[in-house]
């Protein structure tokens, strides 16, 4: 037999919006759910098709798969749902038609049933400072991280080996309470985690005496963390597997390094490039001069034009910090700053002063060498 398109199973267009999939499929939902058709079972192979057509279509990413593979894009069909725990459609069984109720008219999917399953662990999150001459040349560090891990008495099932888990009685082992609810619509089955054995379905008897029962123990791991060249603040290494452990033989977490990098006392940062402030003479400026500038790698010559103007910006290439991803570094860029002299003597000024007029200019020194007020500046001004 061959299997219907889905959009035609709920009824709607192409490109009908998340509402209108939800009003058709809760619709037909009602019409054909297996407890208002008891003697019908045309009724629950409809309800069948109904709940596959809506958990795909009702789901963007499923969605899209579907409008471009069509059934192919879920191999083997209605047989494949639900088959992994791991895969895109875990919690879902169509022997449990009462949960997929819930799930959908009592909030997200698959709920009750998921808890039952492997779990990944949850991600860990470590913030690490180091400075910019770390960054630039990037580093190994062991660091130590306090995390949940497997008891190794009784390898994570909290149980005292040698004893055995028992049949939760509550749940009868489905890790699952049902009740029957009266509506105006029917009678629902509502599925809620059975809190006696937290939805697990089996209680220990005897707890593990390690970990008491929990199945986890805290240690303290020393990890080696290796720092690429070129990270920056807000850098995120991602070390796999390195998280809390998982839940019922599911996969451990993540271990997320997030970099810090200190300030620098003469360099600041812009992506791969570095800036330093140096200060010249106004003689190094007006007759250009071989300078020290400081480098990640220590100092390197570098050249100042005559000429050089205040708040000049040269650049060095290739002196920056290197580019995480990719080959190569950024540039240094020096701006220089031309610092007046100040405390100069009779000698000195004299000098300055007759270069003035080599100039053609007139400087007329305040007398002291001290600073007039505003007034007596303006006074200068009229009558000079
Ligand atoms: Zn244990
Ligand atoms: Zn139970």
């Amino acid at each position: 037999m061959s299997k219907r398109d889905y959009y035609e199973v709920l009824g709607v267009g192409k490109n009908a919006d998340e509402a209108e999939l939800k009003k058709a499929y809760r619709k037909l939902a009602l019409q054909y759910h297996p407890d208002r058709n008891k003697e019908d079972a045309d009724a629950s192979e409809k309800f069948k098709e109904i709940n596959e057509a809506y958990e795909v279509l009702s789901d963007p990413e499923k969605r899209a798969k579907y409008d471009q593979f069509g059934h192919a894009a879920f191999r083997g069909g209605a047989e494949g749902f639900g088959g992994s725990p791991f895969g895109d459609f875990g919690g879902f069984g169509f022997g449990d038609l009462g949960d997929i109720f819930e799930s959908v008219f009592g909030g997200g999917f698959g709920g009750a049933n998921r808890r039952t399953g492997p779990q990944p662990g949850p991600d860990l999150r470590l913030d690490m400072e180091i400075t910019l001459e770390e960054a630039a040349a990037g580093l190994e560090k062991d660091v130590e991280i306090p995390r949940a891990e497997d008891c190794t008495r009784c390898h994570g099932s909290g149980a005292e080996p040698g004893t055995e888990t028992k049949r939760c009685p509550t749940c009868n082992g489905t890790g699952q309470v049902r009740t029957t609810q009266s509506t105006l619509l029917g009678q629902f089955q509502t599925v809620r985690p059975c809190t006696q054995c937290q939805g697990e379905g089996r209680i220990i008897e005897k707890p593990c005496t390690e970990c008491r029962g929990r199945g986890k123990v805290r240690r303290v791991r020393k990890i080696k963390v290796t720092v690429p060249a070129g990270v920056d603040t807000g850098s995120k290494l991602r070390l796999a597997g390195e998280g809390e452990s998982g839940v019922r033989g599911g996969p451990p977490g993540d271990l997320y390094v997030i970099i810090h990098v200190k300030p620098h006392k003469v360099f600041q940062r812009q992506y791969d490039d570095l800036i330093c402030e140096l200060n010249i003479s106004f003689a190094q400026a007006a007759l250009g001069d071989e300078i020290e500038v400081p480098t990640l790698e220590g100092k390197a010559k570098f050249k100042i034009p005559e000429g050089t103007q205040t708040e000049t910006v040269f650049r060095m290439r290739g002196k920056g910090m290197p580019k995480l991803r990719g080959y190569g570094r950024g540039d240094m860029h020096v701006r220089v700053t031309v610092v007046t002299p100040t405390r100069l003597n009779e000698h000195q000024k004299e000098l300055l002063l007759k270069f003035s007029e080599s100039l053609g200019e007139t400087v007329t020194p305040k007398e002291g060498g001290k600073e007039k007020g505003f007034f007596g500046k303006v006074k200068d001004a009229i009558t000079g």
